[in-house]
């Protein structure tokens, strides 16, 4: 049989590959993102009691109500914005899920949409399967800061939405208050979408505040934005999220959602709508993993490496191009093979393969296998 593919110059995704390149060497792997330490005992046996109570059934196609009246509270409580649980979240299977309904939603063949690189790899090939263009903007090295006037000059009557991730994905860089303001002044006075993906609202650290595009209500009216329970509860397999938009663009979000996946795992929805009353347990998270950023930071002042410093996620970015002329990605499969060490290479984030040098390692982890990998990094020296 022929097929005409729909992405044709897409592999496997980077995640994949290392994490089965780590596994056949026995290597540690701060690659792909998940942390190696124990979720929430409470919440797995909330599951187990959801499940014992008879809660296997299809969940209602937008989200458990009581999930989406309890999404609603929290997002009051932290950024002061009143969102209605009936019209604007939906529960979805995990936060690229969400991401690429909200794309499908809104783009048409054509359409433009801003993204910046290093992007989440997700966002380009989920822009062309649709039939739109990815308008590629790199963020300055070595802060991925946005370049604002190159953003604004590529504006025009195609650009269709704009992407912003923050605690951003791969180099932890985080959107200011400034960013913000530069972001209204590009959309105000046109038709642009904005989605923002906020998978890491928690992982946020030296006391800097989350720029939430749900504290704007003025940039939340066109925008859809991304969130992921796996990251916050420590759970990346379960793979379920939610998406908020206004009501308008949330009827056409789940025209998209109903024919996809319709409803999402049940008895994991009546869980998490007991346990977001328990505050602590996301508001604790900047301080737990700081603590891991930092014990990581640390260590790897043993090592060659030279960090790229960054205020959230689980990544942090570290340059070797003062001592390897490398390429990023064969050095991370030499990091694998030699080292038992398994990172990302960051230049598998922009489509051109933009190599800076730089890889990207994953300290949400426990501190034995921070330390493990750099005994075995300082090798390198
Ligand atoms: N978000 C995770 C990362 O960046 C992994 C996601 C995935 O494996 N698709 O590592």
């Amino acid at each position: 049989m022929q097929i005409v593919s729909k992405l044709p110059d897409v592999g496997t995704t980077i995640f994949t590959v290392m994490s089965s390149l780590a596994q056949q060497y026995n290597a540690v792997n701060l690659g792909q993102g998940f942390p190696d330490f124990m979720m929430s005992e409470e919440l797995i046996a909330l599951v187990n009691k959801a499940m014992q109570d008879g809660h296997n059934q299809y969940a209602h196609m937008n989200g458990l109500p009581l999930l989406r009246e309890r999404l609603a509270e929290k997002i009051e409580k932290l950024y002061q914005t009143s969102v209605d649980p009936d019209t604007q979240i939906t529960v979805t299977p995990g936060g690229t899920y969400a991401i690429y309904t909200a794309l499908t939603t809104v783009l048409q063949p054509g359409d433009e949409v801003i993204v910046f690189e290093p992007a989440y790899d997700s966002y380009i090939p989920n822009i062309e399967v649709n039939g739109a263009k990815a308008v590629r903007i790199s963020l300055r090295f070595p802060d991925y800061s946005i370049p604002w006037e190159e953003v604004q000059s590529k504006v025009n009557s195609k650009t269709k939405m704009i992407m912003i991730n923050t605690p951003h994905n791969p180099t932890g860089a985080v959107l200011s208050s400034d960013d913000i303001e530069q972001l209204r002044k590009t959309v105000s006075g046109t038709n642009i979408f904005i989605l923002s993906d906020e998978v890491y609202e928690h992982l946020i650290y030296d006391g800097i505040l989350h720029q939430s595009i749900l504290r704007y209500p003025d940039l939340l009216e066109r925008s859809f934005v991304c969130f992921s329970f796996g990251k916050t509860y420590h759970c990346t397999g379960w793979k379920l999220g939610y998406c908020i938009s206004p009501a308008s663009i949330m009827k056409e979000f789940r025209k998209v959602h109903q024919f996809n996946c319709f409803s999402c795992d049940t008895p994991k929805q009546v869980a998490l709508a007991v346990y977001l009353q328990r505050e602590e347990a996301y508001l604790s998270l900047p301080k737990l993993l700081q603590q891991k950023r930092d014990y990581f930071r640390n260590l790897m002042k043993a090592t060659p490496f030279k960090g790229i410093p960054s205020h959230g996620s689980y990544f942090e970015c570290y340059s070797y191009a003062h001592f390897s002329e490398e390429k990023d990605t064969e050095f991370a499969i030499r990091l694998t093979k030699e080292f038992g060490v398994t990172a990302i290479p960051v230049s598998v984030f922009y489509k051109e393969g933009e190599d800076h040098k730089v890889l990207r390692f994953c300290f949400a982890k426990q501190e034995s296998t921070l330390e493990k990998a750099v005994e075995r990094l300082v090798k390198l020296t």
